[in-house]
C-alpha cells in the first residue's frame, strides 16, 4: 500500500473542499482498502466522510424514501420502511457480501464499488481498466464471471453489486454534490458501459460526492422478487441475478420492471423485454419471447456461454412466480 494523507471531513461541503487531484473519499472502505492493499488504487489523499451527517433515511412527500449515502447496508436492509415499501431492495442487499461487510458498507460506497474481475486485482495481468491500453487478459482467460451484454473489445467486466440491481429496477435517482453545484442522476445513467474508456466506471466525476439516493413513491409496494444465482450459497458474487417487479391490471401485465446483475458492466435494465410485456397476458410463452428478444444481443465468451441460458431461465421463473402472486409485496 502506498503512503497517503488522511483527512477527515465533517460534512459534504468540507469533503468537497478537502478533495484534490488523486484523492478518494473513504466511507466503509470495504472495497477501496482492498484495492489499495493490492496496489490497484494509489490515492495520495483519503478524505474520510464517515463523520458527515448523511446516514438518515427520510420519507419523501410522494411516498418514497431518501437514503443518505452513509446509511450502512445492514441498516438499510433492516429498516421497517424499506422492508414495507421496497422489499426488493432489502432482499437484494441481504443477498450480497456477508453480515460483517454489510455492517461496514455504505449506500454510496456500494454504488461506487469496482468490478471483481480477477485480472483487475492482479497487477501482474494486463487490464485496460487498471492501465488504459495495456490489454485485457480476461478476453482469452478465465472469464466465467464476465459480461455477456454491453461489453466492448476493451473490457468484459461486470458490475458486482446486488443492491444496485434493485435500485435500477426501482428507478432510483442519485443525488450528487460537487464544487460546481448539486445534480441528480437517474440510476440508469450512473454506471457506464466500458466502450473505449473502461477505466471510467460511472458518470460521477472525480471530486463529486453521492449524498443520497431517492426511491420514488411510484415503485412503493410493487410485488417483487430478487433472485441471485451464484456458485455457493453465501458470500459470492452473482453469476446472474434478477430484480423484478410485476403488477397485473385486469389480468394483463401493467407495471413490469426487470433488471439484471452479473451480466454487464452496469446493472442491466431489460427494457426490450419490459416493452414487449406491457399489456399482454402473463404467460410463460410471453415471458420467454420477451427474454429471448432481450438476450438476442448477448455475446458469450469462452467460459460464460452458460449465462445466456441461465439468465433466460431465471427471468422466466421469477416472472412466473410474480404472475402467480408469490412475489414479496406489502
Ligand atoms: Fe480489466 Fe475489464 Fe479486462 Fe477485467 S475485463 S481484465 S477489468 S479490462
Amino acid at each position: 500500500m502506498n503512503n497517503f494523507t488522511y483527512l477527515r471531513a465533517t460534512d459534504a461541503n468540507s469533503a468537497l473542499s478537502l478533495f484534490e487531484t488523486n484523492s478518494k473519499f473513504l466511507a466503509g472502505g470495504t472495497n477501496l482498502v482492498d484495492l489499495m492493499r493490492e496496489g490497484v488504487e494509489t490515492p495520495q489523499t483519503l478524505v474520510d466522510i464517515t463523520r458527515a451527517p448523511l446516514a438518515e433515511i427520510q420519507e419523501l412527500p410522494d411516498g418514497g424514501l431518501r437514503i443518505g449515502a452513509l446509511v450502512r447496508n445492514s441498516h438499510l436492509a433492516a429498516h421497517p420502511l424499506v422492508r414495507e415499501r421496497y422489499p426488493l431492495l432489502s432482499q437484494a442487499i441481504l443477498n450480497g457480501a456477508s453480515a460483517q461487510l454489510r455492517n461496514m458498507a455504505t449506500t454510496g460506497g456500494n454504488i461506487m464499488q469496482r468490478t471483481r474481475c480477477y485480472y483487475f486485482y492482479d497487477t501482474a495481468s494486463r487490464c485496460n481498466k487498471r492501465a488504459r491500453g495495456s490489454g485485457c487478459d480476461a478476453m482469452q482467460g478465465f472469464n466465467r464471471i464476465h459480461a455477456i451484454l454491453g461489453a466492448s473489445p476493451q473490457c468484459i467486466a461486470t458490475h458486482p453489486s446486488d443492491m444496485c440491481v434493485a435500485l435500477a429496477a426501482l428507478d432510483a435517482t442519485v443525488n450528487i454534490a460537487g464544487r460546481s453545484g448539486d445534480r441528480t442522476l437517474p440510476f440508469s445513467e450512473v454506471h457506464r458501459l466500458p466502450g473505449d474508456t473502461p477505466e471510467i466506471d460511472t458518470n460521477i466525476k472525480p471530486g463529486e460526492l453521492i449524498t443520497s439516493v431517492d426511491l420514488p413513491g411510484s415503485a412503493s409496494g410493487l410485488p417483487s422478487v430478487y433472485r441471485k444465482v451464484r456458485d455457493r450459497a453465501s458470500y459470492a458474487f452473482a453469476l446472474v441475478s434478477v430484480a423484478a417487479a410485476l403488477k397485473l391490471e385486469g389480468g394483463m401485465i401493467g407495471d413490469v420492471r426487470i433488471a439484471l446483475g452479473g451480466v454487464a458492466h452496469k446493472p442491466w435494465r431489460a427494457s426490450i423485454a419490459e416493452e414487449m410485456l406491457r399489456g399482454v397476458a402473463p404467460t410463460v410463452d410471453n415471458f420467454s419471447n420477451a427474454v429471448i428478444a432481450e438476450l438476442a444481443a448477448a455475446v458469450p465468451r469462452s467460459g460464460n456461454a452458460f449465462k445466456i441460458e441461465l439468465a433466460k431461465r431465471t427471468i422466466v421463473d421469477v416472472l412466473s412466480e410474480l404472475a402467480t402472486g408469490k412475489g414479496d409485496a406489502k
